[in-house]
């Protein structure tokens, strides 16, 4: 089985991924192929692991994520970088086991005109003013749902609900639900400007459109990237068809991740 290592810099990183690579070199079942994997191996944190989705992203209907987290979050990450023996026994066993999670298809109009453009997101998309509020209609479907101003808006997946989307208020979707989730950022609500004021939760046959009214500059981003900061005429959020798909040799149960990652230990003797 062909397998790529994808590692952030950090010297703790570079300990794991010199170990990981002798080990899998020195395996007969497994090889390093860092040009057509069939899975690759973050190694680092969720950023670490989001850079390795983009940098497969072309290739992601071929290949499985394993994510290894050396002192981060790590909430999309199952091994800890102690485990490089088990991890490496469980790849030589493998039998192509997976699962998978929704993402978000972006595509957006610039007011220069010229072919839309297409993003793909693991986490989330946001689009943000950069300086003044942002004015936007928001459509789902083709139908007007309301006028938005305020600081911007973010439409993420259900794994990416724990993200910046649970910064501004949105809800923990357990990511077997095929859904993509938009909560505002900071939105002005008083007698003159109205919004609906919750995240609200759209289903696979829906799509939201935001058109912003002002021609003040966005930032348009997809996870860790900004893709655009040109003045954009629309941008149209729908879950993909495409999805991600993760190794499941172990697989942490959705609800023990965000328990693990945002409560922490619960004493019950309290
Ligand atoms: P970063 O700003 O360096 O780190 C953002 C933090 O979010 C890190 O602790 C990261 O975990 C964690 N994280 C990433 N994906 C997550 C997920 N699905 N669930 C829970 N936590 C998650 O940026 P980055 O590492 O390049 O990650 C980019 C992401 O940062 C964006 O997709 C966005 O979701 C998030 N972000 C959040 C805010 C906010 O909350 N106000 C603002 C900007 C961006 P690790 O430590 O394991 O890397």
């Amino acid at each position: 089985m062909k397998i790529a290592i994808y590692s952030n810099l950090g010297e703790s990183s570079n300990i794991v991924a010199t170990s990981l690579k002798k080990k899998i070199e020195e395996s007969p079942d497994l090889s390093i192929d860092g040009l057509n994997p069939e899975i690759v191996i973050s190694v680092g944190g969720d950023g670490t692991l989001l850079s390795a989705f983009h940098h497969y992203q072309d290739i992601s209907d071929r290949i499985r994520l394993v994510g290894i987290h050396t002192g981060h979050l790590g909430f999309y990450t199952d091994w800890r970088d102690y485990e490089v023996a088990e991890l490496v026994d469980s790849l030589e066993h493998d039998n192509g086991q997976s699962v998978t999670y929704p993402l978000l298809d972006i595509r957006v109009n610039y007011v220069s005109g010229g072919p839309a453009d297409y993003g793909l997101a693991l986490n989330e998309s946001t689009l943000k003013q950069i300086s003044g509020s942002m004015v936007a209609d928001v459509y789902i479907k083709d139908t007007l749902f309301e006028s938005f101003r305020g600081d911007g808006l973010c439409v993420s997946t259900p794994s990416g609900s724990t993200a910046y989307n649970k910064s501004v208020g949105g809800a923990i979707i357990n990511p077997t639900l095929n859904a993509i989730q938009m909560a505002e950022i900071s939105s002005i609500n008083n007698r003159v400007f109205r919004t609906l004021g919750s995240p609200l939760i759209i289903s696979p046959d829906e799509w939201v459109k935001i058109v912003p009214k002002s021609s003040n500059r966005t930032i348009l981003t997809c996870d860790h990237q900004i893709i655009s900061n040109e003045a954009v005429e629309s941008v149209e959020y729908r879950i993909s068809k495409r999805r991600i798909a993760f190794a499941q040799y172990r697989h942490t149960q959705f609800w023990r991740r965000v328990s693990n990652s945002f409560i922490g230990k619960v004493n019950l003797d309290d």
